[in-house]
């Protein structure tokens, strides 16, 4: 499954005119495999023994590259760091206000919503976000514990 995502992802940079350095070729799949959200530190990190030369701002420029192809999307928050996101099909996200943790949802009752929307508005409608704010199992543990 994340297999044809990766293979997609380079035909559509190759369609681009992108080219696929093993950088960015570890970076998508690293987006693809690691399924939560990464800031551009957090995938630095964790290929900087494979690439000793690659910097934070090299991550960075790749992500916008992908971005601008279409293939992730920036997920900002206020200050904090953008999340990068492997863009597949549509779905939201539920976020821990206590760690940052974002979980995938899907819902595809929103396309109602969209029409519903567009209908009393008299909108075009192009797109839709939702985010859902909570507390995640772990963190609700932790407080429990600490409680305790
Ligand atoms: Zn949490
Ligand atoms: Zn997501």
């Amino acid at each position: 499954m994340s297999e044809m995502h990766l293979k997609d992802a380079l035909d559509t940079l190759k369609t681009t005119g992108v080219r696929i350095t093993p950088q960015r070729h570890a970076i998508l799949e690293y987006l693809i495999e690691s399924m939560n959200h990464p800031t551009a530190d957090e995938i630095y990190k964790s290929l900087e023994g494979k690439f000793p030369n690659m910097s934070v701002a090299t991550v960075y420029n790749n992500l916008r590259v992908f971005r601008e192809a279409g293939l992730v999307k920036e997920l900002t928050y206020g200050d904090t760091a953008s999340r990068f996101d492997f863009v597949t099909n549509d779905h939201y996200h539920m976020i821990c206000q206590c760690c940052g943790k974002i979980v995938d949802f899907h819902y595809p009752g929103l396309n109602e919503v969209e029409q519903f929307a567009s209908h009393v508005t008299g909108f075009q409608v192009n797109s839709h976000r939702l985010e859902v704010y909570g507390t995640c199992p772990d963190c609700v543990d932790n407080v429990d514990r600490k409680a305790n």
